[in-house]
């Protein structure tokens, strides 16, 4: 059964950031019924400002909102809401290489329940901080960790949605991982522990002899929005790209890994630690590969260069 419709977001209006009133029965506090997006927005030499792929981000707030039977805006109306709460902020989008303006949308059960239910009535609302590079050197490589006890996503569950318990569940292996010195972890599929998921916040490329491979969605990985534009970029530069089942022995035995997400964009793997053994790749993970579709993605962001696939929005 269709559990979501569009919603009627109204009362649409630009507050001073601060504590929102929240019941203490509402759906997202007691079950857990809300979506989060994340995306940024950079601004140009010329002042202008510019958003990468909106619509993208309202599409998957949409898929998941039918997952946790929530009502979604419109795209149309996801996307105005992005435009007007960054043009509000305009002063905070850092100057051209400085960083950018990370825009966050959430969309949770604000209405009441007592028994386990979807809730009444919801809350949509965007929220913005500027944010610096993540690496200050462009690329820079980062040290994951396989992890073998905990899994990130079931299939059936809600792992291929962007909903706030996925990232409560992975708290505890990822703290550990950086108690043991390591930058994130990356999880296995919890039926074989053998075919290669994501990391906590951004999803998996391995490439062997100029193949570029990544796992398929299928219902427990989020589909990144960054994934879907590095698989286009790198298949227009000739490379042939493959979504499918990884395992963690071709992981090991890659030439090249990157990690790619709205935060890290494309992030090099240094190396990989599983069942206790390290595996260092070549020049730190700095690879061909990962080089050449790092500043194909990010001079397209940030208006570098033409734009030919129309992924940019000019705001201003
Ligand atoms: N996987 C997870 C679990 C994430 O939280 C994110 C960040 N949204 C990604 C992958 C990467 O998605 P995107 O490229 O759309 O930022």
């Amino acid at each position: 059964s269709k559990c979501s419709q569009d919603g009627i977001f109204t009362k649409g209006e630009l507050l001073r950031y601060g504590p929102i009133e929240l019941s203490p029965s509402s759906g997202v506090l007691n079950y857990g019924q809300g979506l989060f997006e994340g995306l940024k927005a950079y601004k140009k030499e010329d002042g202008s400002i510019l958003l990468f792929r909106p619509h993208e981000n309202a599409l998957r707030m949409r898929m998941g909102a039918e997952r946790m039977c929530m009502p979604s805006p419109a795209v149309e109306q996801f996307v105005n809401a992005v435009k007007l709460t960054v043009l509000a902020n305009k002063r905070w989008v850092p100057p051209t290489g400085k960083g950018s303006l990370y825009i966050r949308p959430l969309l949770f059960g604000s209405g009441t329940v007592l028994g386990l239910a979807p809730a009444p009535e919801y809350t949509f609302l965007i929220f913005v901080s500027p944010v610096g590079n993540y690496f200050k050197e462009g690329l820079a490589p980062i040290n994951l960790v396989v992890e073998n006890e905990f899994h990130r996503a079931a299939p059936g569950g809600t792992g291929g949605v962007k909903t706030i318990g996925n990232y409560a569940s992975v708290l505890k292996a990822q703290k550990r991982a950086k108690e043991n010195g390591y930058s994130d972890v990356l999880y296995l599929d919890s039926i074989h522990k053998k075919y290669l998921e994501e990391v906590s916040s951004c999803n998996i490329f391995v490439v062997k002899n100029n193949i570029i491979s990544t796992p398929e969605i299928k219902g427990t990985i989020l589909p990144g929005i960054t994934r879907k534009s590095i698989i286009d970029v790198a298949r227009g530069q000739g490379y042939q790209v493959e979504e499918r089942l990884v395992s963690v022995e071709e992981l090991l035995d890659a030439d090249e890994v990157f990690c790619t997400g709205t935060a890290v964009v494309v992030s090099p793997v240094g190396s990989i630690t599983y069942l206790g053994r390290k595996v260092e790749y070549k020049n730190s993970g700095i690879g061909v590969v990962s080089q050449q579709v790092y500043s194909s993605l990010t001079s397209l962001q940030m208006g570098l260069t033409e734009d030919k696939m129309g992924w940019t929005m000019k705001l201003n």
